[in-house]
């Protein structure tokens, strides 16, 4: 498999959009801003969408990307989250007030779009691909994704502050290569880190004495406007772990 990094900011403003993978060609993770730069054909040949969490920030492109490419495809993309991940967006997002309802346009026979929620631990295999959802601590229901191509694993956090039940399930990854944490604020913010359940650099260090395994670390999901102050942080901090900033463009194999 292949993650190609299109936005992994925890805002706009900066060199990168906000919070979206590509995998392969036919899989999204979260679909923030950083979907703005695709092309239309790589736009129609995305059949999935795994969703983390219905925040903005994951979620600001998915209405304009199912408008864009609709006459082009052949089939309905999917979209997958928790129950109320799906139940915030048919009501808040695909209501036919902010956006339309996609699941019965053009037609209710062939849709543009089509629900499926999943839950923690149950693995959604495409062509040889598992995608399952692990544990994230969130200010809404929120999760992360472990994708095992087979040969390695790679895990997404997702949104999230510190977690046990997360560490749990990470350690149990044989195959597990890949790491991406997100640390939104720096330390001077960790009270507003902990209240909107996010992780800071100092959260990330205690949370990172919990991994047992030895993989690649990359972290995102930083504010554009402290970018600097937690990179330094991290550099700093967590030299042990060799931790990489996430860029965008950036290709992980594995
Ligand atoms: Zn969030
Ligand atoms: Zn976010």
């Amino acid at each position: 498999m292949v993650l190609r990094v299109l936005g992994c900011s925890g805002g706009i403003g900066g060199e990168s959009g906000t919070t979206s993978f590509l995998i392969d060609r036919d899989i999204l993770m979260d679909a923030g801003t950083g979907v703005g730069g695709m092309s239309l054909s790589e736009l129609a040949a995305i059949r999935h969408i795994f969703l983390t969490h219905p925040h903005l920030d994951h979620i600001a492109c998915l209405p304009l990307l199912l408008d864009s490419a609709v006459c082009m495809r052949d089939h309905p993309l999917t979209i997958w989250g928790t129950e109320e991940t799906v139940e915030i967006l048919k009501s808040h997002i695909f209501n036919w007030k902010i956006w339309p309802d996609f699941t019965v346009i053009p037609s209710t026979q062939f849709p543009a779009m089509q629900y499926r929620t999943l839950s923690l631990g149950t693995t959604i295999v495409l062509d040889g691909r598992g995608i399952t959802a692990v544990p994230a601590n969130h200010t809404v229901s929120a999760v992360g994704y472990h994708l095992d191509s087979g040969v390695a694993s790679l895990v997404f956090s997702g949104d999230t502050t510190t977690n046990d039940t997360f560490w749990d399930v990470v350690n149990g990854i044989k195959n597990l290569r890949h790491l991406i944490m997100e640390t939104t604020f720096s330390d001077s913010r960790r009270d507003l880190a902990t209240v909107s359940k996010h992780l800071c650099p100092s959260l990330l260090v205690e949370e990172l004495g919990k991994l047992k395994g030895n993989p690649e670390i990359h972290i995102s999901h930083l504010k554009p406007g402290e970018k600097e102050r937690i990179t330094r942080e991290i550099t700093d901090g967590l030299h042990r772990f060799h931790p990489r900033m996430l860029c965008m463009g950036q290709e992980i194999d594995f």
